[in-house]
């Protein structure tokens, strides 16, 4: 077996090398050995590196370490963690390019994706980093008393992060710069198929200077590794995101210890079209909120409702950029697509396909790629499905790929009611130029993102950033809550003696 590799050198290059966890600033094994491969899922078979197949002793250890640290990290500065959290950003920013390889040949969304979302995590971590000592310094004013009061913020302690593979940079930094810059230590667990751009980012926190234990990575699966960060009574927070199905798993579990959680789940986003609409601007919409990172987007549009009149028009415009949409190696600087993130991605979106084709909808367009492409490696083309009614499981479940299910309305009310008739409410887009029907879907759609002539997918790091119903629990990402989330709160009362 090849060594761990302890080298400062990025591993940008495909390769063969086993990488550690990250455990106490030092490169560790597995305490089993074992250990799985990377692949590149636009290249079947191929082995892009190894990682560490960690076992809950490993998350023991890991959580020994982040505890012991926590005990002198919550007594620095918010602006030493500041100022470390700023080097980490700088960090971020100049090693973009090798970052965004590594995310390109192992989830496999294109090279300009994953240029935008390291540059989405720069922006979502500068937000925090900067808001943290405005949030720590939150004094109320005196009362009327005669006693003076305050609200004081302390950190929860060790922090579990468990991330999925569609967002391996941004969604780690959402989470664990808020964490660390309220003082707080974490144990990071990243998706199993994501693993190299994490390892990748914890040389980053070495070099911004993060002391011996404040954060640690280690690496496995989730059935074994998430579960005992989950357990683990010292973990005192688990931010999670996620699936629907193992946010709930998580829930479950964390009853036993009464630990806070921040669940950010799964969605089937709809994107309301009225006659009224610009239909251009309306079917680039759906190009970049359906298809970008192959569809594979908490808040990418999964459902697009069209008022009857516009319907066979924007079909047809929508139709016709999907043949046109090249889909190929996200290496190349033409892609417009990339491969799904792996085998378990394509086939459970090749199922939904067949499904939706055998329940009645119409296939307008798309489907598993076919010859060399789809030898290759795991392709599915931008797919459409038409003539979609509410029972359909195109319409209802989350299918996390490249396919858009497509139904029609006559009245913004049944508009509304079907965009809300779903178990998940993460986001809504409206494109319409009637100032009423905005206002209307504002108050009225289930959602906690609602876009008017803005896709779904859209977000700034200020506002809050979580679902509804069940695609979220907890306090959202982002905004205020996002710092919130790690803090616990004391009040204070004073009174002079005197
Ligand atoms: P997943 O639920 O399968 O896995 C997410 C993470 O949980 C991974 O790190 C996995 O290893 C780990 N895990 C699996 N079983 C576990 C267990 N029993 N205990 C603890 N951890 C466990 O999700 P995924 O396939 O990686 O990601 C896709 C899903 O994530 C989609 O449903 C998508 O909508 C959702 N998502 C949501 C958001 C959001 O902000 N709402 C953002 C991105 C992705």
């Amino acid at each position: 077996m090849n060594p761990t590799k302890t080298s400062t050198e990025y591993p940008t290059k495909t390769s063969t090398e086993v990488y550690g966890n990250y455990v106490g600033n030092k490169r560790t094994t597995a305490s089993s050995q074992a250990t799985f491969d990377d692949e590149n899922p636009a290249r079947k078979g191929s082995v892009l590196a190894s990682f560490q197949s960690s076992s809950p002793r490993d998350i023991t250890d890991a959580v020994d370490v982040a505890a012991d640290a926590f005990l002198r990290w919550r007594r620095t500065s918010v602006d030493e963690r500041q100022q470390l959290g700023a080097r980490f950003i700088q960090l971020l920013r100049e090693k973009q390019e090798d970052l965004a390889v590594i995310v390109a040949k192992e989830n496999g969304k294109t090279l300009r994706e994953a240029r935008a979302e390291v540059q989405s995590a720069v922006m979502e971590g500068t937000y925090h980093v900067y808001q943290a000592s405005r949030f720590c310094g939150h004094t109320l004013p005196a009362g009327t008393t005669g006693c003076t009061g305050w609200v004081q913020y302390h950190p929860v302690g060790v922090v579990g992060i468990i991330s999925p593979w569609n967002f391996p940079v941004n969604v780690m930094c959402r989470k664990t710069l808020p964490a660390l810059v309220t003082g707080n230590t974490v144990v990071f667990k990243p998706a199993t198929f994501t693993p190299w751009s994490a390892i990748f980012m914890t040389q980053l926190f070495e070099e911004a200077g993060f002391p011996e234990g404040v954060f640690n990575c280690v690496t496995g699966l989730g059935s074994s590794v998430g579960n005992a960060l989950v357990d683990d009574p010292r973990v005192r927070a688990i931010s999670f995101t996620g699936s629907t199905e193992i946010g709930k798993k998580i829930q479950e579990r964390v009853a036993k210890n009464l630990t806070r959680t921040q669940l950010e789940l799964g969605g089937k986003n709809a994107l309301i079209i009225m006659n009224d609409a610009g239909l251009n601007a309306a079917v680039e919409a759906a190009m970049t909120a359906g298809f970008a990172c192959a569809g594979q987007w908490c808040t990418s549009t999964s459902r697009i409702l069209l008022q009857k009149e516009i319907h066979d028009r924007f079909l047809d415009m929508l139709a016709a950029r999907c043949e046109q949409m090249v889909v190929g190696d996200p290496l190349d600087e033409n892609t417009a697509m990339g491969p799904v993130a792996g085998p378990d991605q394509y086939r459970s979106i090749s199922r939904a396909i067949d499904q939706a084709k055998a329940e009645g909808s119409r296939m307008v367009t798309g489907g598993p790629a076919t010859g060399e492409l789809g030898e290759r490696g795991y392709f599915i083309r931008p797919t459409l499905f038409a003539d979609v009614t509410p029972e359909m499981s195109v319409f209802r479940e989350e299918i996390f790929g490249p396919v858009l299910a497509i139904s029609t309305f006559d009245t913004l009310d049944q508009a509304l009611q079907l965009a809300n008739d779903s178990c998940y409410a993460l986001s809504s887009a409206i494109f319409t130029r009637d100032i009423d029907a905005a206002q209307k879907y504002i108050a009225q759609i289930e959602a906690g993102l609602a876009h008017v002539n803005i896709h779904t997918g859209f977000k700034l790091p200020a506002l809050p950033f979580g679902g509804w119903k069940e695609s979220g629990f907890g306090l959202p990402e982002n905004s205020q809550t996002g710092l919130e989330f790690f803090v616990d709160r004391k009040a204070v009362y004073i009174k002079s003696s005197l």
